[in-house]
């Protein structure tokens, strides 16, 4: 363990924490220049990183049926020789993207918004025209590193510890963009492999109108999507145009809206809850079982690799991620033994019970003298890390409420919090003619009605006629804003 990849990269997250808006920082890579067996060595490598930091949706059967997809339209291209791999992420966020080689990822967020298999089928294979053309990447945002708690290297799920100590360097793959006319390639490609195989390809143009939905409903930010594909201008109107040339292998053409809808029954919608959330400063996680408070007016984010959070004035940071060693004194003599760090007197004290080991310490990095307290904690067999630094003319000021943080990490034994449920995906299918608001109201979720027209793509309270299928957001704690 290298000090600056422990110590050094936190200063970055503690920068985004605070609300900085970070110029992404742009680095160019070609891969035009590689062999083939290069591209798909660099993809090889970065999957399991992505895999383990957005972690896979645990659903085999939709994994099977995603895979089966594309490698259909796969062996329509010009390269189906390629390893091609499709995963579903378990991610809330709409987004799909590629690695060289063949690697192609689509999250749960984008499924639940698709209307049909045809636009699975477009969506997958735009992004396998961005590796069979072997588009060019130019674009690294240091924003979406930080935001991705890279160098962190720490993942917060037991399943995942095996990855917890990677460095991640690969996975800056992940966040290259690609150009405007790559995108349009990447389309007309889609449009290309879909047709080969049979579906509808102006469907593909139904995704685009709803990425932009989504994108004013938010308020003109760009859903993640439009962050790694920037938006031409007039991109529908060109899906629809080389739709209309494109010579369509089956007819009528495949659009298979009732046979893709029942995928989503049951998928978890936004947010899972399970794997932590914050009610104010004070943190739960259901799944392993703790609850942390955090020092108020903190600013706090969980991801999946680790729980962080900044002080307003942006001169402390603290973060709870998994942990490597066989007992927590074993790994905080690891830790200790970086170069650059000393340490005060360890101590063996249990926190609230728990087997634990903590030391204060004071570390030289690039960004200058830190102090802070960690402590590893045993709990229930998963080794954490749990710490808290800053730079050392500020730490007076903010040790007291770091270490009664580091000290609040206790079981949770809250029934309500234990038992929280994400929402979920229901398809349901409407028994009689009647309007939107009357539907919301009788499944007792008036308030998601916006979130309901965007995954259906409906506007205002039209009546729906008996027979229609829908996707409703059901259960669990309602995060939406409407
Ligand atoms: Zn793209």
């Amino acid at each position: 363990m290298r000090l600056p990849a422990k110590v050094g990269l936190p200063v970055v997250l503690l920068l985004w924490l605070v609300g900085c808006a970070i110029n992404p920082a742009t680095g160019k890579r070609q891969f035009s220049l590689m062999s083939e067996g290069q591209e798909i060595q660099m993809g090889r490598d970065a999957d399991p990183e992505i895999v383990a930091s957005m972690g896979l949706y645990p659903d085999e059967s939709l994994q099977a049926y995603v895979q089966e997809l594309g490698t259909q339209l796969a062996a329509s291209s010009e390269r189906p020789d390629l390893p091609w791999t499709f995963r579903v992420l378990d991610d809330p966020l709409i987004n799909a993207f590629a690695l060289p080689g063949g690697y192609i990822y689509v999250t749960r967020g984008i499924l639940a918004h698709f209307e049909s298999e045809a636009e699975l089928a477009g969506v997958l294979g735009h992004e396998i025209g961005h590796v069979t053309a072997r588009h060019s990447v130019s674009q690294i945002s240091k924003q979406q590193i930080a935001q991705f708690g890279l160098g962190v290297g720490m993942i917060l799920k037991p399943e995942l510890q095996e990855y917890a100590g990677l460095a991640g360097a690969s996975l800056q793959l992940l966040f290259l963009k690609f150009g405007r006319d790559d995108e349009r390639q990447a389309d007309e490609l889609g449009v290309r492999y879909m047709s080969r195989v049979g579906y509808d390809p102006v469907q593909l143009s139904g995704v685009m109108a709803m990425l932009g939905q989504v994108t004013s409903d938010a308020g003109g930010g760009p859903p993640e999507w439009l962050s790694t594909h920037p938006n031409p201008a007039n991109r529908e109107q060109d899906i629809i145009r080389h739709a209309n040339d494109a010579e369509v292998a089956m007819d009528p053409a495949m659009v298979k809206r009732g046979e893709y809808l029942p995928w989503l029954d049951g998928m978890t919608f936004g947010e899972n809850p399970r794997e932590g959330f914050f009610e104010g400063s004070n943190f739960f996680h259901p799944d392993m079982a703790f609850q942390v408070n955090f020092p108020d007016g903190w600013q706090t984010l969980n991801s999946k690799q680790a729980v962080q959070a900044g002080s307003p004035e942006g001169d402390a940071l603290m973060g709870l991620t998994l942990a490597e060693g066989a007992t927590p004194s074993a790994a905080l003599s690891t830790f200790l033994s970086q170069e650059g760090l000393e340490s005060g007197q360890p101590s063996n004290a249990a926190i609230n019970g728990i087997p634990a080991a903590s030391a204060n310490f004071r570390a030289d990095t690039q960004d200058g003298v830190l102090q802070g307290r960690v402590i590893f904690l045993n709990y229930n067999g998963t080794m954490l890390r749990f710490i808290g630094f800053g730079p050392a003319d500020a730490w007076q000021n903010r040790r007291g409420a770091v270490n009664a943080s580091l000290e609040s990490f206790r079981p949770l034994r809250d029934r309500t919090k234990l038992d929280v449920e994400p929402v979920r995906l229901r398809v349901v299918t409407v028994s009689r003619d009647m309007d939107l608001a009357t539907l919301l109201n009788r499944e007792g979720i008036p308030d998601r009605a916006d979130a309901v027209r965007l995954l259906n793509r409906i506007e205002g309270n039209p009546t729906l006629p008996a027979g229609r299928v829908l996707k409703l957001p059901v259960g669990g704690v309602w995060q939406g804003e409407d």
